[in-house]
């Protein structure tokens, strides 16, 4: 028999501290349940932001959190720092990857995605993605040392590789970071260097479609075109990537020698589908219920990037931030219905709020649908909207005197060279003696 001192609680497991995962746990503050999060990193990340760290604007700790310190008051929650390699769905288990496993009664899959190359991984060790803190200074890295690397080259053609920098993809990401730094190099690097004339630096944005910010509405896409080309960027469109390697990128007929390429092209899902053998969509995402359980497994929820869900107005819920945070209080909702005994609730429904890029300083465009704003206006309202979005005071004022230093004085503070070379990396030129040392 039930103790009425010691209810028995169901126990909600939820894999990734995401947008989606930290929005369910949150959901589910005062349900009678006890919750274990499990993530493989020890941080949440506002991925938004990833690009600024990769292009030295901002730290690493001013977009990412302890997930401990962020549910710490939370004392029905255990927080797992542990890879998740599978479900046993009959047994109601995860796997995690120490060979240990955590029962539950509900699980939540919030585990996202990943950059995909197309069916070419083998283009990953020289066009970096951008998801992680490590692969966002990892660019960081490999652009500044880049720059380092030109000052002391004395071969005119290694140089201009060296100083060209390719961005592939022309979506938010790859728009943000061309921009970006193109500002970098022609801004904030010139009076530091002897030798070279960083603002001569090449950044090329290439795009295999025929637009930059395709989701955007025609106006806010030229004048994002436009904004690009003022600040240097060449923007190859209609391109496809057709190889990447150590010295160089190929798209339609040309070959640009190039020691830096960022990769903002391409998704893939988590294994979330594999694991339970669910339909899964041409990008690996699970094609989830309208209540966002996973079919055939009423106990199962999958929610944000890794899964694919049409709403009840026929649209599938795009990839972004909002819609993973909006899955995530919906399943809190649904689970807590159940636990309360109440009727099922109406089928998820993504509600878009808006969206944002910036493309540099006082550059940005947004589009609300009913209305569209680019320029000065929307550039404001992007770090608004970014800094509000941030989690806690210290971190939003750190951010938001960061941006009036690079605004004002072009200063960007965030240019370390850390870490030896990690495996699988390339140096930024390929040298049989290169030691972990970050300079020749
Ligand atoms: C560079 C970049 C810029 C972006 N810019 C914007 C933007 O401007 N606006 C916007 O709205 N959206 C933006 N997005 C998209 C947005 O960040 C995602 O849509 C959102 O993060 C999805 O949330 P999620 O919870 O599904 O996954 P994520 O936030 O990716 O979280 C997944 C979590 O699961 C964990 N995990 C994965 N696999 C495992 C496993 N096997 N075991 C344990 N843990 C695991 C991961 O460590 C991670 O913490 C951007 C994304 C990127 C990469």
């Amino acid at each position: 028999m039930q103790n009425p001192k010691h209810p028995v609680r169901e126990h909600i497991v939820v894999v990734g501290a995401g947008f989606g995962g930290l929005e369910t746990v949150r959901g589910l503050k005062g349900a009678p349940v006890r919750i274990t999060f499990i993530d493989r990193r020890n941080h949440h990340i506002f991925q938004p932001l990833l690009y600024q760290v990769a292009t030295a604007s901002l730290a690493t700790s001013e977009i990412a959190w302890p997930i401990r310190s962020l549910v710490s008051d939370r004392r029905e929650v255990t927080t797992i720092l542990a890879s998740v390699t599978g479900v046993d769905a009959a047994h109601k288990h995860v796997l995690l990857d120490d060979g240990s496993t955590v029962p539950y009664d509900v699980l939540v899959l919030a585990t996202g995605a990943r950059h995909a190359y197309f069916g070419h991984d083998e283009w990953e060790p020289y066009a970096l993605g951008l998801k992680t803190i490590e692969d966002a200074t990892k660019i960081r890295r490999r652009l500044l040392l880049a720059f380092e690397r030109a000052e002391r080259e004395t071969d005119p053609e290694v140089r201009k590789a060296l100083m060209t920098f390719v961005i592939v993809g022309a979506g938010p990401t790859g728009v943000e970071l061309a921009g970006t730094i193109a500002e970098l190099a022609s801004e904030t690097l010139p009076r530091e260097f002897r030798n070279i004339d960083t603002g001569k630096a090449r950044v090329v944005l290439i795009e295999a479609g025929t637009r930059v910010l395709a989701g955007y509405p025609d106006e806010l896409s030229d004048y994002a075109l436009n904004s690009l080309r003022k600040l240097g960027v060449e923007v190859e469109l209609g391109q496809p990537v057709n190889d990447c390697t150590a010295e160089a990128v190929g798209y339609g007929d040309k070959r640009l020698a190039t020691r830096t390429i960022i990769w903002a092209a391409g998704v893939r899902a988590s294994p979330a589908a594999e694991w339970l053998g669910a339909p899964a969509d041409n990008v690996g995402r699970v094609k989830v219920m309208p209540d966002l359980t996973v079919p055939g497994h009423r106990d199962i929820f999958a929610i944000g990037d890794t899964v694919s869900v049409v709403g009840p107005n026929g649209k599938p819920a795009p990839g972004i931030a909002p819609a993973a945070k909006q899955a995530g209080a919906y399943v809190a909702k649904v689970i807590k219905a159940r636990l309360a005994g109440e009727p099922a609730l109406p089928p998820f429904h993504y509600h878009h709020e808006g969206s944002l890029a910036q493309i540099g300083k006082r550059r940005a465009v947004s589009d609300f649908g009913w209305i569209k704003l680019k320029g000065t206006l929307a550039w404001w309202l992007w770090g608004i909207a970014h800094i509000y979005f941030l989690i806690g005071t210290r971190t939003r004022v750190n951010v938001a005197v960061n941006w009036l230093w690079i605004h004002t004085r072009n200063h960007r503070s965030a240019r370390l060279i850390t870490q030896g070379m990690p495996n699988g990396e390339r140096p930024a030129v390929p040298q049989a003696n290169e030691s972990s040392t970050d300079l020749k």
